[in-house]
């Protein structure tokens, strides 16, 4: 610095005799204006180990001088000083007041630092604390004290259009969530409402078609009753036939009511069963055996196949018998041309398998599985000329689940149905099957 000075003091003795009227003339003008003796500074570069330095120097008028004379005085800052301590102290000091720290942010994140660089070079030339390089966002040139020079400030890990382009993707992504949970929200809502309108519709068809179930077969036994009564009948024959038709009405009657009852109970969670080693196979045959002779002289082709040697399951005798009767009798409710009815009871893969076959109108795949919801009846006509609650099925199934087993059907429109129904030969049949649910 020693070395530069003198430099400096023997280059400035050379010029300064040119250039002193021109400086007086300017601290003149400003001593002038402002009322006090003035400075001003320029800027100086110096080389050191071949690297380029600021240097700034205040040219500076003496007061107090006898009158008539004239002198000027120069301050030259040390360059490693100004770089190593002066800036970095300065901005440290700066940084650490309230622009240090943006409201609101007190963990550190979005710090600002500050650089100072010479006005044609992007480099620093001192740094605060922190900086971590890169595009400063706002720049000011130093006007008085330190000529040529550059203040910068940045924030620290990131950008102002980071953290713009941040805002308006967290927005974003905000805005899509709120938009996605509306639409749920709605389509949820929608699928309720709907729900809820079929389920209506689907209660007020049962009302209709339970009623209109239950009136014709009393409208029936009442005719066949009062007819009796009058004692005007001509044949023994003729009698047995009332006889017998009274008896199958008020079967059928009260085979809906027990669908009914047994409907209700589980609906309320009190359906009980009473599980006992069954002879399944008898069991089918013993059911069946009183609607044989029905059966065929409706018309139907009868198969029965039942294997032999079948062990014994535990199962709800009543229950099962009520679920074989409802396919039997779907089967014979829903074929209209060919009439065949065939019911197989086998062992398969440790359990015994129940199936009632028919040649009748079929279902179409896609409600396959929903025939097996409460009150569903199927859309095709035939379906809505017949009589029927749409109970049969979601009770058969609620009974093959309580036995530990399934039921399902595997159908062609227009080529018949096949129901099959598993029962596993060993197992604990499900709780709720045992207790009120
Ligand atoms: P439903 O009292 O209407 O017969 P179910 O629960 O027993 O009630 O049957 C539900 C629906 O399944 C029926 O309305 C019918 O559309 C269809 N279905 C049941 N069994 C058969 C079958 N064997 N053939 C054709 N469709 C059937």
């Amino acid at each position: 610095f020693c070395l530069e000075s003198s430099e400096l003091e023997t280059s400035l003795s050379g010029w300064i005799k040119v250039e002193a009227p021109e400086m007086m003339g300017k601290l003149g003008k400003m001593e002038i204006k402002e009322g006090s003796p003035q400075y001003y500074f320029f800027q100086n570069s110096v080389t050191r180990k071949d690297q380029k330095g600021y240097q700034n120097i205040a040219i500076i008028t003496l007061p107090n001088l006898p009158n008539g004379r004239v002198a000027i005085g120069g301050i030259a800052f040390d360059a490693d000083y100004l770089r190593d301590q002066f800036f970095p102290d300065a901005l440290n000091r700066l940084l650490a007041q309230d622009i240090g720290e943006p409201s609101g942010n007190k963990n550190g994140e979005n710090e600002a630092v500050m650089m100072v660089h010479m006005r044609k070079e992007n480099a620093p030339l001192a740094v605060s604390k922190g900086w971590d390089g890169g595009m400063p966002e706002v720049e000011r040139n130093f006007e008085d004290g330190f000529p040529g020079l550059t203040l910068a400030i940045k924030f620290k890990g990131t950008t102002i259009e980071a953290m713009s382009h941040k805002f308006i993707m967290t927005s974003f992504l905000i805005i899509g969530c709120l938009s996605v949970f509306l639409t749920a929200g709605i389509l949820l809502t929608y699928r309720n409402v709907y729900r809820e309108m079929s389920l209506a519709k689907l209660k007020s068809d049962f009302v209709a078609n339970v009623s209109h179930e239950l009136r014709t077969p009393l409208a029936l036994i009442r005719l066949y009753a009062e007819t009796l009564e009058m004692g005007r009948l001509s044949t023994q024959e003729k009698y047995q036939e009332y006889f017998r038709i009274i008896r199958k009405e008020s079967e059928r009657l009260s085979g809906l009511i027990n669908n009914i009852l047994d409907f209700s109970r589980i609906e309320a969670g009190r359906k009980e069963y009473n599980f006992r080693p069954t002879d399944l196979g008898e069991l089918v045959r013993n059911t069946l055996d009183a609607y044989r002779f029905q059966i065929e002289q409706n018309g139907f082709d009868y198969q029965e196949n039942i294997a032999t040697d079948l062990p014994s399951v535990q199962v709800d005798r009543e229950a099962i018998a009520r679920s074989l009767l409802n396919l039997v009798n779907n089967a014979i409710k829903y074929s209209q041309k060919e009439k065949f009815l065939g019911v197989n009871l086998f062992r398969d893969n440790g359990a015994l398998k129940l199936e009632v076959i028919d040649h009748g109108i079929g279902i179409p795949r896609s409600e396959q599985s929903k025939i097996f919801e409460k009150f569903y009846r199927a859309g095709d006509p035939l379906v809505h000329n017949t009589k029927g609650s749409g109970m049969g099925l979601s009770l058969v199934r609620h009974i093959a689940q309580a036995h530990g087993g399934r039921v399902w059907v595997e159908s062609t429109p227009g080529h018949g149905s096949k129901f099959s129904m598993t029962l596993p030969v060993n197992s604990t049949p499900r709780e709720e099957g045992v207790n009120p649910a």
